[in-house]
């Protein structure tokens, strides 16, 4: 079910969410390393290991629409 995509960076999980996302591109204003929009307008990652994870954990927290989500490493959902 749905259309996601994942990727395991500093111990976070970090999830899109395709369907969710709306392009406003809140996320990559953030963390522009981490995060580019594709040709279909919905985010994807780039390079999310080189930005601090605080940075991470932020830029997806601006998202206006709740499309990443994001995990720690007990598992507990942290964002949004
Ligand atoms: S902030 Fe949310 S809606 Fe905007 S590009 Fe990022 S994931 Fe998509």
């Amino acid at each position: 079910m749905g259309d996601t995509s994942d990727r395991v960076v500093h111990g976070l999980r970090i999830q899109i969410d395709r369907e969710v996302c709306v392009g406003f591109a809140d996320c990559i204003g953030v963390a522009p390393t981490a995060f580019t929009l594709g040709h279909d307008g919905v985010v994807t990652f780039t390079e999310p290991e080189h930005v601090d994870r605080a940075v991470l954990i932020e830029a997806c927290d601006v998202c206006p629409v709740d499309a990443l989500t994001v995990w720690n490493e007990t598992g507990a959902q942290i964002v949004p």
